[in-house]
């Protein structure tokens, strides 16, 4: 069988990305990918679960961890659709997976954009290999739309306070 490309994979966690929006996530989708095979998937689920820690990617590599039996995922790619957050990227970092590939980048939260020495400071014993800007566009658009919507909500919200209480 043919290896998959990075765009087909990143395609994958774009369908994780959109399960976060239905469940009002933050919409961020991973997987985990080695030898041609998923090995474990994640999507945000902070708001569910209660947890500020439960990122897209730490989901996706506590459970490939698990599948694996491995703390050490060696051998293995994650893909992101959104870059990660420092949390995440030391987490990566001590995961030793062999490469990350994300989508967009994200000035706000992104910590690889940012802060370019971050994974060589999280480990100086594991280096990964780096990919960004895969099915970008389509990443950001996902995020934006969402963003969007969220503070269209938030202004309905308001005007209809606004006029509940005037009636009141
Ligand atoms: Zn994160």
């Amino acid at each position: 069988m043919a290896t998959h490309s990075d765009q087909y994979w990143m395609y994958q966690a774009l369908q994780l990305a959109f399960k976060a929006q239905k469940e009002c996530e933050v919409p961020v989708g991973a997987l985990l990918v080695m030898d041609n095979e998923v090995i474990s998937i994640g999507w945000n689920r902070s708001i569910s679960c209660h947890d500020p820690t439960a990122h897209a990617e730490i989901i996706a590599l506590r459970q490939g961890g698990a599948a694996l039996k491995n703390y050490r995922l060696l051998n293995t790619t994650l893909y992101v659709t959104l870059e990660p957050c420092i949390m995440c990227t030391g987490a990566i970092v001590h995961s030793r997976i062999r490469k990350l590939v994300y989508g967009a980048t994200y000035k706000k939260t992104g910590a690889i954009s940012l802060l370019t020495d971050i994974m060589r400071y999280a480990s100086p014993y594991h280096k990964v290999e780096l990919v960004s800007g895969v099915l970008a566009n389509k990443c950001s658009a996902m995020l934006h739309h969402f963003f969007r919507l969220r503070r269209e909500q938030k202004k309905k919200l308001k005007q209809f306070l606004r006029i509940s209480h005037k009636i009141d």
